[in-house]
């Protein structure tokens, strides 16, 4: 899930100072589960515009979707027309996306954080950076490159304080954690594995993923 935080209001209305005529956009699935960009803060945003015409609000379910933010916004083709600004309440991808799909003024109102894994509402961890050189199966399944503050591939850095993290001392080093976990389960050889370091030239952005239809 992307997980997003709010941007200060009256920075959102400083981008759109220009529009008079607005839409906001929420998404009703990773911006809904963080609370930035759902039902209820699709209401406020609409009332922080009160001193502007709002001429509609829409969640979209995945507005990062272009398919999906294609169908959806047919529902307020007029108003759309007559719009100078959409403010998206949504990730960064999405924010893009609908200024793809409408070709209008998109005002982003979040910051997009992070892929991050659900715990429950309100608590969400951050436990891959996507570096496109997945390591998971020799590390036990936790990732270094995101559970180490230095992204180490290789550990445990010089710095490790007994099995703490030198860097966060009340936390164990990830490195530690992955050997623990690998000798546990009897698979201790992965851990003199030596990953290379991410090819960079085949890693970065933008990223794309296009295969054809079988
Ligand atoms: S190694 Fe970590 S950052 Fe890279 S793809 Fe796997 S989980 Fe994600
Ligand atoms: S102590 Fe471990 S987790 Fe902390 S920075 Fe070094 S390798 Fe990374």
């Amino acid at each position: 899930m992307i997980v997003t935080r709010k941007k200060d209001v009256e920075t959102v209305k400083k981008h759109a100072s220009k529009a008079r005529k607005v839409i906001i956009v929420g998404c009703s699935e990773c911006a809904a589960i963080c609370r930035t960009g759902g039902s209820e803060q699709v209401r406020e945003m609409a009332e922080a515009f009160s001193d502007r015409e709002v001429l509609a609000t829409i969640s979209i379910e995945s507005p990062c979707d272009k398919r999906i933010s294609t169908r959806d916004f047919k529902r307020i083709e007029e108003e759309l027309a007559d719009a100078d600004a959409l403010i998206a309440l949504t990730c960064g991808s999405g924010a893009q996306a609908i200024s793809e799909v409408t070709g209008k003024r998109v005002v982003a109102a979040l910051d997009t954080d992070f892929v991050g894994m659900v715990e429950r509402l309100g608590r969400f961890y951050e436990r891959c950076s996507h570096c496109g050189e997945c390591i998971l199966n020799e590390t036990a399944l936790l990732c270094p490159v995101t559970l180490c503050p230095k992204g180490v591939r290789n550990g445990p850095c010089d710095g490790i304080k007994g099995t703490a993290c030198e860097v966060y001392e009340d936390r164990e080093c990830v490195w530690h954690a992955i050997h623990s976990r690998l000798t546990e389960r009897g698979e201790l050889e992965a851990f003199t594995v030596y990953h290379a370091p991410v090819d960079w030239s085949e890693c970065h952005s933008p990223k794309e993923a296009v295969w054809e239809r079988s």
